[in-house]
């Protein structure tokens, strides 16, 4: 009487008995046979647990009508009215600039003279501060020039054998110590009879007259240049010693020169007095005497003269001769503490 589904219940049944104690040995093992359970009920819900939220009433279209015509006909009505609004502020004068101050007849006439004065006051700022611009530049670039020929370092090359020979006569043959002590340790003197030496322009005698000439170039800012004719060695020391001032002029007054050439001065027109500078400092300074010079192209004739006397002269002809001080191209004084 065992069907298919008996047989797999067995099998089941020996599946479980792994874990059940085996029956002693001997005894009877019987299985006992079970109705099967019956399948569960399905699950409902108990009745009225739960009832939906009612939907919202619709609503009547004339009154989602009303709604639209109340929103396009009030948002233009306020715009409107805030625009009344912002042209009755306007007219009203509440965006205006505020009016000027009445001011009296003769307040206006005050007013007027100070912008007056105040203009050719700002004209004269203007001229003044260019002016002051203008002259520290010249004052910075003749500095950088003066410097930059003064650092040269050329030196010239014998030409003509100078005919009074290749040494002075005297204690010091080439002027080594004097020129030491001037300072002029770099400073060398080349005997040159050439065009190189501006002051020499010996005949060797043959006109009856002896010369001695010297020439400073500022190109060769190392180089005196001296010459003379046999028979002429009285005459070489002061010459010498005026091309050596020359040397100095050079040294202490090249910008000077430069500052008088901005200023329109002509070298021609102070040549004279650059020259009886020299002379004159060989005998103020170093004893040189003046009758040395007198019937030289080059005589002192600068009585009482003074260190900086060329410079004081080329001022007075124009030249601006000292650092510009910005005080002295003040328009009004200024009160410092
Ligand atoms: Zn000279």
């Amino acid at each position: 009487m065992c069907s298919r589904a008996c047989a797999t219940r067995a099998s089941n049944r020996e599946s479980t008995s792994d874990h059940l104690p085996s029956p002693p040995a001997g005894s009877v093992f019987r299985v006992t046979e079970y109705p099967p359970t019956p399948p569960a009920a399905p699950f409902q819900f108990e009745p009225q647990l739960y009832t939906p939220p009612p939907l919202p009433p619709v609503q009547p279209r004339h009154r989602r009508l009303a709604l639209v015509l109340s929103l396009a006909i009030g948002i233009p009505v306020l715009l409107l009215a805030g625009g009344a609004v912002v042209v009755v502020l306007a007219l009203m004068g509440t965006f205006a600039p505020p009016a000027p101050p009445q001011l009296s007849a003769l307040d206006e006439q005050r007013i007027q003279a100070e912008v007056v004065e105040r203009s050719d006051l700002l004209a004269q700022l203007d001229t003044a501060r260019s002016q002051y611009r203008t002259d520290l530049d010249n004052w910075t670039n003749t500095a950088t020039w003066a410097a930059d020929d003064l650092a040269g370092t050329a030196t010239p090359s014998a030409s003509v054998a100078n005919p009074g020979g290749d040494a002075m006569p005297g204690d010091d043959p080439h002027g080594r110590a004097f020129l030491d002590s001037i300072g002029a340790t770099d400073v060398t003197v080349l005997f040159e009879a050439g065009s190189e030496n501006c002051g020499y322009a010996g005949t060797g005698g043959e006109d009856g007259y002896v010369y001695a000439g010297g020439c400073f170039n500022g190109a060769y800012p190392n180089t005196l240049f001296m010459a003379w004719d046999p028979g002429a060695e009285d005459l070489v020391w002061s010459i010498f010693v005026h091309e050596a001032m020359h040397w100095y002029q050079n040294e202490n007054y090249l910008q000077v020169e430069y500052l008088a050439d901005i200023a329109g001065i002509d070298r021609g027109s102070y040549t004279e007095r650059w020259e009886a500078d020299a002379s004159c400092r060989a005998v103020y300074v170093h004893g040189i005497p003046l009758e040395e010079y007198v019937g030289s192209s080059s005589p002192c004739t600068i009585d009482g003269w003074y260190e900086g006397f060329i410079e004081d002269y080329l001022a007075g002809l124009g030249a601006k001769v000292a650092e510009p001080d910005p005080a002295a191209y003040e328009v009004a004084e200024a009160s410092r503490p």
